[in-house]
């Protein structure tokens, strides 16, 4: 038996496995990445190559994270789903998974030498302001100049990554996106059990307004991509310019 189909087995032992499973290693990945296809009643998994050596009863918990997402709609999944408690598929592979992700950002490498000066300003101050300076610098990155994902934190690479629009925008503005991001990176995720993390837990959302002014920054931050959409409109095609004006999608932090 092949480690897929010994994931999909202890996932859903009722139902048969009946896919071609195909699992390739890669090194064009970023560390401990990893995405799944379905085409017909093949699957294709790509794995980073730092997945190798890793545990198999880890692996494991990962496949089972990519087959929960990819077999969702699958009668053997809602059936089983509807069995279990709460109707949710979780198992211990994808807890130890979950557990594994959260410790690798924790000794994931920290490139001293290669923070941006405004970001790590940034970082400093937030961390002083509002973690007593206990946060550890993650990696620090600009991203690219996205208007959909302003920011995101990496767990499998340690690293705030912001959206180089704000690279020249106000303090307070980046200041409230290394916060948002340093949270994931304080409170890390738990999971749903259907599949998805839960990043954005009601604790997050109380701790997200300790941010000084949060009442009214969501609307300087619209604000602030308003003003960058026009500068840029001639420059961005036609399709992602009107997504940046549907204002509810920008205020959704990664
Ligand atoms: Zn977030």
């Amino acid at each position: 038996m092949n480690i897929v189909e010994e994931a999909f087995s202890r996932l859903f032992p009722e139902a048969a496995f009946t896919y071609a499973a195909h699992l390739r290693y890669s090194g064009r990945f970023k560390p401990y990445n990893a995405t799944v296809r379905k085409a017909g009643s093949a699957l294709y998994f790509n794995l980073s190559r730092s997945w190798k050596g890793t545990s198999d009863e880890i692996v494991i918990g990962l496949i089972q994270h990519l087959l929960v997402k990819i077999l969702r709609k699958e009668k053997f999944f809602l059936a089983a789903a509807k069995n279990s408690a709460k109707g949710k598929i979780v198992s211990l592979n994808m807890q130890l998974y979950d557990d594994f992700i959260k410790g690798i950002s924790e000794v994931a490498e920290v490139d001293d030498g290669g923070s941006d000066e405004r970001l790590e300003s940034s970082f400093n101050r937030v961390n002083e302001k509002y973690f007593f300076s206990l946060i550890e610098k993650p990696n620090l990155q600009w991203g690219s100049g996205s208007f959909r994902k302003l920011a995101s934190y990496d767990y499998h690479t340690n690293a705030v990554i912001v959206s180089s629009l704000f690279s020249d925008a106000p303090e307070h503005l980046l200041d409230y996106l290394v916060y948002h991001e340093l949270l994931h990176k304080k409170l890390k995720f738990s999971s749903s059990g259907n599949g998805r993390a839960v990043h954005h837990s009601s604790e997050f959302r109380a701790l997200e307004q300790n941010f000084d002014g949060s009442n009214t920054i969501e609307d300087e931050l619209n604000a602030f991509i308003r003003g960058m959409t026009f500068f840029r409109k001639r420059s961005i095609k036609n399709r992602s310019f009107k997504r940046a004006f549907n204002w509810r999608k920008l205020l959704l932090l990664r």
